[in-house]
């Protein structure tokens, strides 16, 4: 199918496209465009403007500030698989990276439009999360931050006003102590996963702390499993498992009763991970 007839302009300051969106048309932003061209070539969505956000300054650098990576909203997946400054200070989203799609789509899909996209199956959002990480936007009332466990509302809804441009997300800088661990299922690799999960923790003597384990592709959004955070924290993998207190939907991919099961599946894979890269 071909999209509905649209309008197009190359946004050249954050300024500009903000003033675009006010303008009262119904327009949206146009970052990698690996799922909003697919979402109006099936006419699932048919905006009467495209703004292009490519060709503003500043959008795609990579910075460690004050102990934290900083990454600008239209880096994409392939910088952040392959570059030695993820894999050192964000090593959970490099592990989570070659899962996304195929090479074509992180040569072009941003980290800035995954997260705003919030696909409720996504690596992105369940790592942002995991790591506790936080967003910034600019929109009509300035520029604010919001934390990870705020920034995602429902099913591909997030606190984006219609309005705000996602300029860039930050995730604590991984220390010596950091552990990871990143898991999932798909059918095919490459496919959107059945149920995901991205943990991450510090290592704690013989144990682990501050255990935070993100599953994805089992709601409307990522969720935590906060039960389960507590029982690993505790070493118990066995209780950890007992613990999960998922409730996935039946979707297209698998059933709720499947779902779980994997779920429990990962959460074995994920705490070998964190306890196997204890020092
Ligand atoms: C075949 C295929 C397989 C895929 N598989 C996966 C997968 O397994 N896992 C996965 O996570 N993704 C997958 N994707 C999606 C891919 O990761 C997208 O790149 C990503 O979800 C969106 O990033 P984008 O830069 O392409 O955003 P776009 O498609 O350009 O935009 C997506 C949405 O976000 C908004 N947006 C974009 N940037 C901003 C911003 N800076 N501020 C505010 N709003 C913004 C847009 O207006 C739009 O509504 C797949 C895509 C395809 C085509």
């Amino acid at each position: 199918m071909k999209p509905a007839p649209f309008a197009y302009k190359k946004a050249r300051s954050l300024e500009e496209a903000m003033s675009l969106l006010g303008a009262g048309k119904d327009a949206r932003l146009l970052a990698g465009g690996q799922s909003l061209i697919a979402t109006l070539n099936m006419r699932l969505s048919a905006p009467a403007l495209l703004i292009d956000i490519n060709g503003i300054g500043g959008l795609d650098g990579i910075a460690l500030k004050d102990g934290r990576l900083e990454i600008g909203a239209l880096t994409r997946h392939v910088q952040a698989e392959r570059s030695e400054a993820f894999a050192k200070h964000a090593p959970l989203i490099a592990c989570a990276m070659p899962h996304i799609g195929h090479p074509a789509i992180r040569n072009r899909g941003t980290l800035g439009g995954s997260i705003a996209f919030a696909d409720p199956a996504a690596e992105m959002p369940a790592c942002l999360l995991a790591l506790d990480g936080e967003v910034d936007a600019v929109g009509p009332k300035g520029k604010r931050t919001v934390k990870a466990a705020d920034f995602f509302k429902g099913l591909f809804e997030t606190a984006l006003g219609p309005q705000d441009v996602l300029t860039a997300i930050r995730v604590p800088a991984a220390g010596p102590q950091t552990r990871t661990g990143f898991a999932e299922l798909a059918r095919r690799h490459g496919d959107y996963a059945m149920v995901g999960l991205a943990g991450c923790a510090r290592a704690d003597g013989k144990g682990l702390a501050d255990v935070r384990l993100a599953f994805f592709g089992v709601g409307a959004m990522p969720v935590r499993a906060k039960k389960s955070e507590a029982a690993l924290a505790a070493g118990d993998v066995d209780a950890a498992v007992k613990a999960l207190d998922l409730d996935p939907p039946d979707d297209v991919q698998a059933t709720a009763k499947v779902k779980k099961h994997l779920a429990g599946v990962l959460l074995r894979r994920v705490a070998a991970q964190l306890l196997e890269a204890r020092a």
